[in-house]
């Protein structure tokens, strides 16, 4: 390729656009299947979680989990989706040797939920993503492959799903990666889902196509199933744009198909032509009622929604004047937000809360990361911070205070006194030891009031050493400066 003929391409590169749209198919933390009583469990013995029903037993009747109806309405009055009264079970035939009835129970024409979105942070700006639908449906079983041969585990069959479609308003692979972490943090923040992708139970179809900048009709899309984590989206339907305007710049047409994302190569591949809908043959399930949701029923679930991770990241920069990092560090984890929001609590104004927030983040995420250990006591971690606020312990004394705290459970005021770590703050001590310091590094002290500066680092490091870090060391800078004063006015 020439010179000019490589420039076209990169200016044609660039005057593409992607269009993307996503399914999240997320299961639900219900205590039992969506149409039967066998347990929702993960990873137990292949095939002890089944029944007649979810085998797809001739004869055996579904019933609707009222739990997983109760948990598809949170979500969807989380993502701001509209709930409709009256929605409709309907069966999507296929075959597979994961799913035994030949059909799995979905909803089609009537979906519990359809409209609404969900606000992205793209650039520092707010993008509203469309979302089409959320409805309930069951998961399939599983195929085990172990070299040649291939197992089936009913386990999962029946497990309840619900599948969230956004309208193709995702214009990156970043931006896709912003709205399926917030998709997901909310589901994880409510107890809806566990969000954990590498066990399958949060997954994520993408619809890729490309046109011209400008072009009002859509290109030909090709899906991405099942990617299981953010990184390898990213990567997948990065991989699946450049490869689409690879195919129109060399002259090709794009295909409608489903393609499958290979980590280790980190290429897309051909699966299989996409179906359309009228392929599934879908018909109203016979063996279930309509659903219909009464006024009161869906109230009440609103009630239950708590603040969502995005307002609570809001509220820490605005109330407590954190910075957006550290507000999202915090809420990243529902349960340490709370753990910190008690805390706060606990404080009642006396320590500045940025000053809380850094503990949190710096030395309590950070030990609770590198070593093994539990999180301790709100009331616990709160008097560690107090006791080095008050200057009865230094900050490097709080942090060994701190992994004791971690590994032992005991309470830091015990372990203060067990390691003796409490601070010398008398003054009359400090002098002390300033003085003995003093005596032993003559040479150093002459250097010292005869102008080389840099030596008062040395001398409170000597100090210290001497009182075995536990001298306040502001107490010994105040202390340390006044004598070397005295010395260079001639006294002592
Ligand atoms: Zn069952």
């Amino acid at each position: 390729m020439n010179k000019n003929n490589y420039n076209d391409a990169q200016d044609d590169l660039h005057s593409f656009e992607a269009v993307i749209g996503l399914e999240v198919h997320s299961q639900l933390l219900t205590k039992t299947k969506m149409f039967c009583s066998c347990q929702n469990i993960f990873g137990k013995e292949p095939n002890s979680m089944v029944c007649p029903v979810c085998l797809g037993l001739p004869g055996a009747l579904p019933v609707i989990n009222l739990e997983g109806v109760r948990l598809a309405v949170k979500a969807a009055l989380a993502l701001n989706i509209g709930i409709n009264k009256k929605s409709l079970f309907a069966r999507k035939n296929y075959f597979y040797p994961d799913l035994p009835k030949g059909y799995q129970i979905s909803q089609y024409l009537d979906p519990v939920s359809s409209n609404g979105y969900l606000a992205i942070e793209t650039d520092g700006a707010e993008k509203r993503i469309r979302i089409n639908r959320l409805h309930i449906e069951e998961d399939a079983g599983k195929l085990i492959h172990i070299g040649n041969e291939s197992y089936v585990d009913l386990n999962r069959a029946g497990t309840p799903l619900i599948e969230i479609v956004s309208e193709p308003d995702i214009s990156s692979p970043k931006e896709a990666v912003s709205y399926l972490k917030e998709l997901r943090d909310i589901l994880v923040y409510l107890d809806i889902s566990d969000g954990n992708m590498e066990e399958g139970s949060f997954r994520c179809d993408a619809n890729i196509s490309v046109r011209r900048k400008g072009a009002q009709k859509l290109g030909t899309r090709a899906e991405i199933k099942n990617v299981n984590s953010f990184k390898f989206v990213e990567k997948a339907i990065d991989y699946e744009i450049d490869r689409q305007i690879d195919v129109i710049l060399s002259g090709g047409n794009v295909i409608q198909e489903t393609r499958l994302y290979d980590s280790k190569e980190n290429v897309t591949r051909p699966m299989r032509g996409k179906e359309e809908a009228h392929d599934y043959r879908y018909f109203e399930e016979p063996d279930l009622p309509p659903l219909i949701l009464d006024a009161e029923f869906i109230s009440d679930i609103k009630k239950s929604i708590t603040e969502l991770p995005h307002a609570k990241r809001k509220r820490y920069i605005k109330e407590y004047s954190l910075t957006e990092k550290d507000s999202e560090v915090l809420t990243q984890d529902k349960n340490i937000a709370h753990y910190f929001e008690d805390i706060i609590r606990l404080n009642n104004g006396r320590v500045e809360i940025k000053k809380i927030a850094n503990w949190v983040i710096n030395d309590l995420l950070f030990a609770l990361k590198a070593k093994e250990g539990n999180i301790p006591k709100q009331e616990d971690f709160f008097n560690l911070i107090l006791e080095v606020e008050n200057s009865n312990i230094n900050k490097n004394a709080g942090k060994i205070v701190l992994t004791e705290m971690l590994l032992t459970g005991k309470k830091p005021n015990d372990i203060i006194k067990e390691k003796n770590l409490a601070q010398v703050s008398d003054e009359k001590g400090i002098e002390d030891t300033i003085k003995q310091v003093f005596k032993e590094n003559q040479k150093e002290l002459e250097d010292l009031i005869g102008g080389k500066d840099k030596l008062f680092g040395f001398f409170v490091g000597e100090v210290m050493k001497k009182t075995r870090g536990k001298a306040n060391p502001q107490k010994v800078n105040e202390i340390l400066k006044k004598h070397i004063e005295n010395y260079k006015k001639g006294g002592n």
